[in-house]
């Protein structure tokens, strides 16, 4: 085991894997898909006040425990470090990003589609290892990212460098899956690189009723990420946690990460029927990065999971992802 691999990248500096405690493994400040900035009908990013509501946020999770933020923001989707940076040292949580690109459909795809995968892998390494551009702030885990159904030649060309620079530099790789779809071709292309499924959160896998897709994925080793809690379009939560004990209870506690894949704030226009990030909020009231401490685990509790397990989900888990054990 290299040192390296007990070490944890954090936005304001290495961190002990040990220290991580409570750990949010799929949450995000700032998100705006490709070219949201063109959007003349969005409302402005004013910069002061989205870094007082992140820091209000920030002061919130301290207060349900929570000591380390996972922001698995793809380069393509408004990922700002420095925004982050300057979060960590306002609020004093400790906060870790990525580098790795988003799905074909929804990234910006261009410019990856050009390179070679060898240069993928190497900007990956170079973030990881030196920085994003200049700001010298390195990202400690790899977001990849498949889309429906289908994995695409360009998301297998980026699946492939992403692995590549996880078996390079050590860090996990944090998954986005569409629709609940593709959990197992991205364990199988990232263990033809060489690295163990249990360096994989394949992510959004609750977006799914179907216990045996969950289950076949942690029976291969990988983390099933229960990482939307509080998106209720197309999956209640009352599921979410019927299908976690359920997977608790076939002996996977320690397989299970949870989150709410929640944004502080949105750039732009979130989606068609909602003219601003504060309409969608306000239609799912739930959608909060507090809802799994104040809703979830009581429920948990109630159908049966020990504190214990809570722990090993929320504490020993993503200190495992991180360090390889
Ligand atoms: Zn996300």
């Amino acid at each position: 085991m290299s040192a390296t691999a007990r070490t944890v990248q954090t936005v304001t500096g290495p961190a002990p894997a040990a220290d991580l405690g409570t750990t949010l493994i799929h949450e995000h400040v700032l998100v705006g898909f490709p070219g949201w900035e063109l959007d003349a009908k969005a409302p402005p990013f004013r910069r002061a006040e989205a870094m007082a509501r992140a820091v209000d946020q920030m002061h919130e999770l301290q207060a349900e425990g929570v000591r380390t933020f996972v922001d698995p923001c793809p380069m393509d989707l408004g990922r700002d470090v420095e925004f982050l940076a300057e979060l960590s040292q306002q609020s004093g949580m400790r906060i870790v990003c990525t580098t790795g690109a988003y799905f074909e459909a929804e990234g910006i795809t261009h410019t990856f589609r050009q390179l070679p995968e060898e240069e993928i892998t190497e900007i990956y390494v170079k973030e990881i290892t030196e920085g994003v551009g200049e700001t010298g702030i390195r990202a400690g885990a790899i977001k990849i990212a498949t889309g429906s159904r289908v994995v695409s030649p360009y998301e297998k060309k980026l699946v492939t460098a992403a692995a590549r620079a996880a078996k390079a530099t050590g860090v996990p790789l944090i998954s986005h899956t569409q629709d609940a779809s593709c959990g197992h071709d991205q364990i199988d292309l990232v263990t033809a690189q060489g690295v163990a499924p249990h360096r994989l959160v394949v992510g959004h896998s609750d977006g799914t009723a179907d216990h045996w897709y969950q289950r076949s994925l942690a029976e291969r080793g990988a983390f099933v990420g229960f990482d939307r809690f509080g998106i209720s379009l197309f999956i209640s939560d009352d599921v979410r946690i019927q299908n976690l004990l359920r997977l608790a209870d076939a002996g996977h506690t320690e397989r299970i990460l949870v989150s709410h894949d929640s944004i502080v704030c949105w750039l732009g226009r979130p989606v068609p029927f909602a003219q601003s990030y504060d309409q969608l909020l306000a239609a799912l009231p739930d959608w909060r990065p507090t809802t799994i401490f104040r809703k979830v685990i009581p429920k948990l509790l109630e159908g049966g999971l020990s504190q214990d397990q809570i722990d090993t989900i929320l504490v020993d888990n993503p200190r495992r992802l991180f360090s390889a054990t």
